[in-house]
């Protein structure tokens, strides 16, 4: 699908995930294209990739640039095949960059680091092996460096567009957008979306406050001129300052239903979580898929960081486990 001129939109398949596919953006260029996310490292998404060049007349040879928003597999997760099949360049986010070398060099390490981390903060189990090959899946990728570290108002020249780096901090310390003002456009990779809500989490520690980062990184894209959206997930949209007001709009409620929650005992990340409701319906956390479960910790621990940064809540803790208390 053409969405601008010389700008092509691939699904690129996420099965057996609710998301159902994750954008590409194919953008011409004089010697061939450079694509912007490319999907998991699966055999389905390379097929898909390949067709679609074929397609429109290329093949893999013709993919000179390959520019991630950030690291998560669904965008980053086939760029060691693409580095291996096709004379391509890696461009991504320095931070994202230095995340997965310190932190994703050993997936089963990190994974084991996750569960000690949401056992820390009140979620107790640990997943069955089905829910861990789950989580492994969705990490697969070969960790492979990329050719440019890419640095916020950075402006790259891709065939007749001039894309800015857009530093988003927020869905991943490193995320980016790509902005380009002649068109009004804004691939936003997964900073905006709709009718989803973007994952904003705290899965281990040291993470500070990325929903301050995040909050302050949609003001940021809101001061753009955009009438174009191209999200990573769902469809195009205009109206990027309606959906920013709707998402700082939902973080104050949901900051606010957290705060209340927090009753005079100290009470954990996951004590908290499970008097929320959860996705569009209200489901209880109860009745939540264990990995949901964990999202919902991850995202209940944002807000609570949140709070206290902004000095509304304190945090001790006891036993090896945190507590958190509303002042
Ligand atoms: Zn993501
Ligand atoms: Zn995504």
């Amino acid at each position: 699908m053409e969405m601008l001129p010389g700008i092509h939109q691939l699904r690129l398949p996420m099965a057996g995930n609710r998301l159902r596919h994750v954008n590409g953006y194919l953008i011409e260029r004089g010697d061939g294209y450079a694509l912007v996310d490319c999907g998991w490292d699966t055999a389905d998404v390379l097929e898909t990739l390949r067709a679609e060049l074929h397609r429109l007349g290329s093949g893999l040879d013709d993919l000179r640039a390959l520019i991630v928003t950030h690291f998560h597999s669904d965008h980053y997760g086939l760029a060691g095949t693409l580095k291996r099949l096709a004379p391509v360049r890696l461009l991504m986010h320095r931070l994202d960059w230095l995340f997965l070398r310190t932190n994703l060099v050993d997936p089963s390490r990190a994974a084991a680091g996750a569960a000690a981390w949401l056992e820390r903060n009140g979620w107790p189990g640990s997943l069955s092996m089905e829910e861990q090959r789950t989580v492994e899946n969705f990490r697969r990728f070969t960790l492979v460096a990329p050719d440019q570290e890419l640095e916020d108002g950075e402006v790259l020249e891709v065939g007749r567009y001039a894309l800015r780096v857009v530093w988003t901090p927020g869905h991943s310390q490193g995320h980016i957008c790509l902005y380009e003002p002649e068109q009004r456009v804004l691939l936003s990779g997964d900073h905006v979306l709709d009718p989803i809500t973007p994952h904003v989490g705290v899965m281990r520690p040291d993470m500070g406050d990325p929903l301050g980062a995040y909050l302050a990184s949609l003001r940021k894209v809101a001061a753009l001129g955009v009438d174009l959206v191209l999200p990573a997930h769902g469809e195009p949209f205009a109206g990027l300052g309606r959906r920013v007001d709707e998402l700082l709009a939902h973080h104050r409620e949901r900051a606010a239903a957290a705060r209340e929650a927090l009753s005079r005992e100290p009470a954990t990340a996951a004590d908290v979580a499970a008097r929320l409701g959860w996705t569009r319906r209200h489901t209880p956390f109860g009745e939540l898929a264990r990995l949901e479960q964990r999202m919902a910790v991850a995202e209940t621990l944002a807000h609570l960081e949140s709070l206290r940064a902004s000095g509304q809540v304190t945090r001790t803790t006891l036993h090896g486990r945190r507590y958190y208390e509303g002042r």
